[in-house]
């Protein structure tokens, strides 16, 4: 009985980018174990869907319906023997040593030259909506190159990608993209062929179906991958020092180490205190929490969206203003018994960017020149300022960008969590803040898709659910602050203060 050859195809590069243990858990767990596709990877895939059939529209060409495969190759092969102009969906391929190679390009264009078709041979094209041509896309064209070179003798060295814009992006085909694809085909297939990837957690495995299998697994073996600070990087080198465990590192003598790639001698002593913290489960403090301090504090949090490149929500949440003095522009939640408000402002469709931010500039005009703005991370910095640039600052908004505050910053000088990620959203969840969203899926990723899912069907519940997100968001900054002060001053590490809960059900 003849053996199933391990099939692979351009998809692989894509679960590659994203992970490689991707691949190999599709494979070799149990499917069970795997979780929903998160919906803006799901909502991707469609738009790529969509994209695709609105440009072919405009196109003539021959279509390979077939679903079997093997029918659609033959089809395929037959379509390019007669020389067909442009064929949508065909099939291509060529086994060797137990591996099918299969790939099936948006298109294949004839294009003039000598090969075992006669004076003609073909490119691919792929239709993707994206702006610029990415690594994965160039591996997926070089892919398909390699198998039309079996079939028609000729490697097609141009090929293209038609862009979100329905741009024509040439793509040439040079020696070194060829070496890069394959060795990348070679590592994907030793993966496919039962070589697990060693251990790793980062933040984008949260946006990956098999995000809970991984953390159960470096739970299991208590992993060096659960270590945040540690760069995966890193790993390879310790582990060969015989350090694999949390345990390990928590008791590790950082002097007899050797070089360690990627982590200096401060990382791995800030590592070695994170071991330790979940080794005890507690925090570990660094040195008391530095934080300006001001009468008006203002909590700030932005709403963008990487695929159509446009920041469509800043939120505020303002403290120490129980007049709204200056709540006077925007949209405004006042929340009378806390003496507090929710500010914020809205981009309800990407062309409206501008007008948020000419608001936004309109209300720093009425803001008094004492107040701190506080965020975690350096999104708000780095894209107030690029919208500055875009659209023009003020005087006025060069002294907001000069109040900012990273709270992040804060915690890395001040205290280690026993958490595996140190997004705001883990640390504010913790048992430490205990910060409750109102919205279960509530997260960076869920904004993006909702904001394209209000952009398509106008749903108001969708856009209430953004702007509920962005004031949680906002809220959750607050509590993380006010959690720091309240341990500014000498403290125990064992006491956990207890919070007022805020729960949705006070928003009107
Ligand atoms: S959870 Fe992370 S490590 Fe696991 S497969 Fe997904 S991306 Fe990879």
């Amino acid at each position: 009985m003849s053996i199933k050859p391990i099939v692979f195809t351009p998809t692989l590069f894509f679960k590659r980018a994203v992970c490689p243990h991707w691949i190999w858990h599709d494979i070799f767990s149990d499917p069970t174990d795997k979780g929903e596709m998160p919906e803006l990877t799901l909502k991707l895939f469609e738009q790529g869907v969509l994209h695709e059939k609105e440009y072919i529209e405009e196109l003539e060409y021959t279509q390979v319906e077939q679903v079997n495969l093997l029918q659609a190759f033959d089809n395929t092969l037959a379509l390019m023997k007669i020389g067909e102009e442009l064929i949508y969906q065909g099939v291509i391929q060529y086994e060797e040593n137990g591996i099918l190679y299969q790939g099936r390009p948006d298109l294949l264009k004839k294009v003039p030259g000598k090969s075992n078709f006669g004076n003609f041979y073909y490119q691919p094209i792929e239709i993707k909506s994206s702006k610029e041509i990415k690594q994965e896309q160039k591996y997926q064209l070089v892919f398909c190159g390699i198998i039309l070179e079996r079939l028609q003798g000729v490697f097609p060295k141009e090929s293209a990608i038609i862009n979100k814009d329905k741009e024509t992006i040439p793509f040439l085909i040079n020696r070194e993209e060829c070496e890069k694809t394959v060795n990348r085909i070679e590592e994907i297939l030793r993966i496919l062929k039962g070589d697990k990837p060693p251990l790793k957690l980062v933040s984008n495995c949260k946006n990956s179906p098999w995000f809970k299998k991984c953390v159960s697994e470096a739970e299991e073996k208590n992993d060096i991958a659960l270590l945040y600070h540690l760069d995966c990087r890193s790993h390879r080198v310790l582990r060969n020092c015989g350090i694999n465990t949390v345990s390990d590192v928590a008791s590790m003598d950082i002097d007899s180490l050797p070089k360690i790639p990627f982590a200096s001698k401060e990382t791995l002593e800030r590592v070695k205190i994170q071991a330790q913290s979940l080794e005890e489960k507690k925090l570990k403090w660094l040195a008391d929490p530095r934080l300006p301090q001001s009468d008006l504090k203002i909590f700030f949090d932005i709403e963008g969206d990487p695929l159509l490149q446009s920041q469509y929500l800043f939120g505020f949440w303002i403290s120490g203003d129980s007049d709204f003095k200056y709540a006077k522009i925007g949209n405004i939640r006042k929340y009378e018994n806390e003496g507090k408000y929710f500010l914020y402002f809205l981009a309800e469709e990407p062309d409206d960017e501008e007008t948020l931010w000419k608001q936004f500039l309109e209300w720093l005009d009425i803001l008094p020149d004492e107040y701190i703005v506080f965020h975690y991370a350096n999104y708000e910095k780095t894209w107030t300022a690029k919208l500055a640039e875009k659209y023009g600052g003020s005087e006025k908004f060069s002294h907001f960008h000069s109040k900012l505050f990273d709270l992040e910053d804060a915690r890395k000088d001040s205290v280690i969590f026993p958490l595996y990620f140190y997004s705001i959203k883990d640390i504010a969840k913790s048992r430490f803040i205990n910060f409750k969203w109102r919205h279960e899926k509530a997260g960076g990723a869920q904004s993006i898709f909702w904001y394209e899912k209000w952009l398509e069907e106008k749903d108001p519940e969708v856009l209430k659910d953004i702007i509920n997100y962005n004031e949680d968001d906002v809220r959750a900054t607050e509590f993380f602050y006010l959690w720091l002060t309240k341990y500014s001053s000498p403290h125990d590490s064992e006491a956990t203060p207890v919070f007022p809960q805020f729960m949705g059900s006070q928003v009107p």
